[in-house]
C-alpha cells in the first residue's frame, strides 16, 4: 500500500483556524492514513490533533512536516460523512473544524477513551489431556472450573475459586491456560432481557405507506453527485424551486398518535437490512426511553435479520459511547437509534433514515454548528441515495409545506392502529374558575372531579405543566419588587423544597429573603406569584391525600436511573398521578392512563416567537395522545385562559389540516418560514451601548452587501426577547429571503471581515427555531 501518489495529507486541525494544512505522510504510515483518519501533527512548537480531509500527490508548500502518529486503527469519519460535514460548515456558516467536531463524538475523538480491556482466563488444548498430570489441589479445582466454563474474566475466577492470581499464573506457566486481555464491550442496555417481537399484520393505511416507501427503496438509485445548490433546495426548510427534481426520496409520514408509525418504521428497516444496508433512526432525546429502544431491539435482536442495534444519546458514559460508535463503524451494528448527533453515525451503506417526531425543536443544535438534524438527514439521504422518512402526528409547517409543493411525498395514517378512539378533549375556561377567587387556581372543579373519579376506578392520571419549580416569581405586593437574576433579564423561580431562588437560564441561585429586600419597603408579607410543578405537587397531595403522586422534572431526577425507575413504577401501578414537564409529553404508552390534564395550556403561547401557536398546537396534541391508549376511552382536560385561541381549538378537534391552513395565512402575510428562509444574527457583549452600536453598524454593512438581493428583508436591529442572558446583552437582526445558500456564503464572508469591538461577538443562526 506504499503508493507514491498518497504521500501528502490535507489536515483540518482541531484548533480554530478556518484553514487546512498539508503534511507529509511518512512511508511507514502510508497504509494507515486515509480520508477521515485522526492524526497528531506538529504545529509550530506544539503537537495538535486533526483529521485528514484529503490525500494529494503534491502540495503548493515546500518543506512539509510529517504526521507524527495516527490515532485509532480505523478512520473515524467515513468520506461520505466528511462530505456532509463540509456541507454543514458552508450552509450553517461555521468553520470546517467546528463542523468536523460535530460529526465525531467527543468520546471517540479522545485518544484515551479506548476499549475497556479485562484479563480473561481461557482453557488451552493441553489441559484437555491433563488427566495424568499431578497438580496441587487448588490448581485442580481451578482447572475443573475452567473445563465447564471454558473462559471467564480473571476477577470472576478468583472470586469463584477463592484463589489468588499467583495460583492461576502457575497454570499458565504449565501451558494449561492462557491469561490475556480481552475487550469487554460496554452495553448500556446489557442488563435488560428483551423478548423478540414479530412483524404485525398491517392495516390498510400502514400497508399503503410501507408499500410506497419500499417502492422507492427498490428503485435503483445511485447516490447522485448533486451540486450543493440542489442539496440545499431539497432540505426541509427551503421553499421549493421550480426545476429542481423532487426525487421522491423523502416521505412525510403524518400519523396521529398511536396510528402505528413505529410499526411502519420497523418493517421498512427490515427491508433495508434485507438489501444489505443499514438504517439510522433519530428520535428526540426525551423520547429515547427504554420503551422506545426496546421496541427496536426486540424486533432485530433475533431471527434471520439479526443485527446489533446501537444506541447513541447524551446520557451514555464516554466508554459506552465509544463502544457503540465502533460497533457501527465495524459494521456489526447496522441499526442506530439515537438523538440529534446520531445522524452522523458511520453507517455504510446507508439505506434508510427515519426522523421520528420530525417537528421537534430539539433536532436543532443551539451551539455552533447550529444545524437541524432533520434537515441534515434529508441532505445525507440525498448524498448517499438513502430513503428518508420523517414522521409526526403534528408535522412542522416546513415539512407539510414541502409536501404541498411536491418536494416530499405525504403518507397519511389518519386513525389509531388498534381502532382505539381519539381521546375526548375538553377545554376548561379558567377565567370562569378565576372569577371565584383572586389567586390563579391550580385545578378547575372539572379537572378535580375527573381526577377523583379516576382514583376511585383505580385508573391512572397524567398531569402536565411545562414549568418546574414552585412559583415563577417572588413579588412584593406593596412596592412591586420582583426578585430578578443579576445576570439575565428573567425573574428568579422559587424552589420551595430546596428553599432557594434560582434562575432557569444561568443557574444563579439566591437565598429566599424573609422581608422585601427593598430598603424603603421591608414588607414582611412578600408573595409568590405563578406556579410550577412543585406547587402543583403540593396542591395535589393536599387535595388527594390517598393518591400516590410523583413529580417528574429535571429537579426531581437526580440520577440517571430515576427516570427509568419512575416510569417502571408508573407502569406497574405503584403511582396514581404522574405530574411532569415536557419530559412526560412524548412517546410514553401506558394503557391504564385514562385522564390527561394540561394545567396551563396558554403558557407556550406567551412567547415572543412566530412559532408560539405552532408549538402550543403540537404540545397539546402530543400530551393529549398519552390518554386512552388502553381499553378504556381517554379524556383530556385542557385548562386555558384563552380557550378560543385557534391553536387550542384545533388541537381540541384533532384537526391538523385546519390548523395548518389558518397558520399558513399568518405566515404568508408576514413572509415568515416556510414562506421564506430566515437567518438570525445575534450580537452580544457585556456593554449594552457597544452591542447596540455594533448592531447598527452590522445593519448598514448588510444593506450594502445584499443590495442586489431584491427579495431580502432585513428586520431590526432589536433587543432580543431576552435582552440579557448570562450577563450578556443581546441585539438581533433577522434576515428573510429565498436564496439561502448564497446568503450563507456571503454572511460567512461578512463575518470574517467585520470590524467589531473586541468584546462584541456575532452569532449566525441559519433556519433558526428559537428566538429567545
Ligand atoms: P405511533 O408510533 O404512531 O404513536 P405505535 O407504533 O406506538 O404508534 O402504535 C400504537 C399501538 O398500536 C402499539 O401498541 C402498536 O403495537 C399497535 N399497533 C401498531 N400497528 C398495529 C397493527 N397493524 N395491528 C395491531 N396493532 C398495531
Ligand atoms: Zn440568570
Amino acid at each position: 500500500m506504499n503508493a507514491p501518489d498518497r504521500m501528502i495529507a490535507r489536515v483540518s486541525l482541531e484548533i480554530a483556524l478556518r484553514k487546512e494544512f498539508d503534511y507529509f505522510v511518512p512511508p511507514e504510515m502510508a497504509g494507515e492514513v486515509e480520508v477521515g483518519t485522526r492524526v497528531q501533527v506538529p504545529f509550530g512548537p506544539r503537537k495538535v490533533f486533526g483529521c485528514v480531509t484529503a490525500l494529494a500527490e503534491e502540495s503548493a508548500h515546500p518543506h512539509l512536516k510529517a504526521i507524527l502518529k495516527t490515532i485509532g486503527a480505523q478512520s473515524l469519519v467515513t468520506p461520505k460523512v466528511l462530505r456532509l460535514a463540509r456541507w454543514i460548515g458552508e450552509y450553517y456558516c461555521c468553520p470546517p473544524e467546528i463542523a468536523l467536531k460535530a460529526v465525531l463524538p467527543e468520546a471517540v475523538r479522545h485518544e484515551e477513551a479506548g476499549w475497556r480491556e479485562r484479563l480473561h482466563v481461557r482453557l488451552l488444548p493441553a489441559a484437555e489431556s491433563s488427566e495424568g498430570l499431578k497438580l496441587p489441589k487448588r490448581q485442580e479445582e481451578i482447572l475443573a472450573m475452567l473445563k465447564t466454563r471454558r473462559e471467564l474474566p480473571l476477577g470472576e475466577l478468583l472470586e469463584l475459586a477463592h484463589t489468588t492470581s499467583t495460583t492461576v499464573r502457575r497454570l499458565e506457566d504449565k501451558g494449561l491456560v492462557s491469561i490475556a486481555p480481552e475487550i469487554s464491550e460496554r452495553d448500556p442496555y446489557g442488563r435488560e432481557h428483551i423478548l423478540p417481537s414479530q412483524p404485525l399484520p398491517l392495516n390498510a393505511d400502514q400497508a399503503r405507506a410501507l408499500a410506497a416507501i419500499m417502492a422507492v427503496m427498490d428503485r435503483p438509485m445511485p447516490p447522485v453527485e448533486q451540486s450543493d445548490k440542489k442539496l440545499e433546495a431539497l432540505a426541509t426548510a427551503s421553499p421549493p424551486k421550480p426545476g429542481v427534481a423532487a426525487g421522491g426520496q423523502v416521505f412525510l409520514l403524518h400519523g396521529v398518535t398511536g396510528s402505528g408509525k413505529t410499526e411502519v418504521y420497523l418493517q421498512a428497516i427490515a427491508h433495508t437490512l434485507e438489501q444489505g444496508k443499514g438504517a439510522i433512526v433519530l428520535v428526540p432525546e426525551i423520547s429515547l426511553t427504554p420503551q422506545t429502544v426496546e421496541r427496536f431491539k426486540a424486533r432485530f435482536s433475533s431471527g434471520t435479520l439479526q443485527t446489533l442495534v446501537a444506541v447513541l444519546h447524551s446520557h451514555l458514559s464516554g466508554g459506552e459511547r465509544h463502544d457503540e460508535w465502533h460497533k457501527i463503524r465495524q459494521g456489526r451494528a447496522r441499526i442506530v437509534i439515537g438523538a440529534r448527533s446520531a445522524i452522523f453515525a458511520p453507517v455504510d451503506p446507508l439505506g434508510l433514515v427515519i426522523v421520528d417526531e420530525e417537528h421537534e425543536q430539539t433536532y436543532k443544535q443551539e451551539d455552533s454548528p447550529k444545524y437541524n438534524a432533520r434537515d441534515v438527514a434529508v441532505v445525507r439521504g440525498q448524498m448517499e441515495g438513502a430513503t428518508v422518512v420523517l414522521g409526526s402526528a403534528t408535522p412542522s409547517m416546513e415539512s407539510f409545506y414541502n409536501c404541498h409543493h411536491g418536494k416530499y411525498t405525504l403518507l397519511d395514517l389518519p386513525t389509531r392502529a388498534d381502532d382505539k378512539k381519539m381521546p375526548l378533549v375538553r377545554v376548561v375556561d379558567m377565567r370562569q374558575t378565576m372569577r371565584r377567587g383572586t389567586v390563579i387556581p391550580i385545578l378547575s372543579p372539572q379537572l378535580r372531579e375527573g381526577i377523583a373519579q379516576r382514583l376511585e376506578r383505580k385508573e391512572q392520571v397524567i398531569l402536565f405543566l411545562n414549568r418546574r419549580g414552585y412559583s415563577t416569581s417572588l413579588q412584593c405586593p406593596k412596592c412591586g419588587y420582583v426578585a430578578e437574576c443579576p445576570n439575565c433579564s428573567l425573574s428568579l423561580t422559587y424552589h420551595r423544597q430546596e428553599v432557594k431562588l434560582s434562575c432557569h437560564l444561568c443557574g444563579h441561585t439566591a437565598p429566599v429573603p424573609a422581608v422585601c429586600p427593598n430598603e424603603k419597603c421591608r414588607n414582611p408579607a412578600i408573595r409568590y406569584a405563578g406556579m410550577g410543578t412543585q406547587k402543583v405537587e403540593e396542591h395535589l397531595k393536599k387535595t388527594f391525600p390517598e393518591a400516590r403522586v410523583v413529580r417528574m422534572d429535571s429537579d426531581a431526577l437526580k440520577r440517571k436511573e430515576d427516570y427509568r425507575r419512575i416510569l417502571g413504577d408508573f407502569r406497574t401501578g405503584k403511582i396514581d398521578i404522574l405530574l411532569g414537564t415536557q419530559m412526560i409529553a412524548k412517546g410514553l404508552h401506558f394503557p391504564n392512563v385514562t385522564l390527561v390534564g394540561i394545567i396551563y395550556a396558554d403558557l407556550a403561547l406567551h412567547q415572543a416567537d412566530f412559532r408560539a401557536g405552532e408549538r402550543t398546537f403540537q404540545l397539546l396534541t402530543q400530551v393529549a395522545g398519552r390518554a386512552g391508549r388502553g381499553d378504556v376511552e381517554g379524556e383530556v382536560f385542557v385548562q386555558a385562559f384563552t380557550p378560543f385561541h385557534p391553536a387550542i381549538q384545533f388541537a381540541r378537534r384533532h384537526d391538523y389540516l385546519g390548523f395548518y391552513e389558518q397558520e399558513m395565512e399568518f405566515r404568508q402575510q408576514l413572509r415568515y418560514p416556510p414562506c421564506s428562509r430566515a437567518a438570525l444574527l445575534t450580537l452580544k457583549g457585556r456593554n449594552e451601548d457597544k452591542v447596540k452600536f455594533s448592531a447598527d453598524y452590522l445593519k448598514r454593512e448588510l444593506e450594502k452587501l445584499f443590495g442586489d438581493f431584491k427579495d431580502l428583508t432585513i428586520a431590526g436591529p432589536a433587543p432580543a426577547p431576552l435582552l440579557r442572558a448570562e450577563t450578556f446583552y443581546r441585539y438581533q437582526i433577522m434576515l428573510r429571503g429565498q436564496r439561502m445558500t448564497q446568503l450563507s456564503r456571503r454572511l460567512a464572508q461578512l463575518a470574517g471581515s467585520l470590524n467589531l469591538p473586541d468584546e462584541v461577538t456575532l452569532a449566525i443562526d441559519i433556519d433558526p427555531v428559537a428566538f429567545s
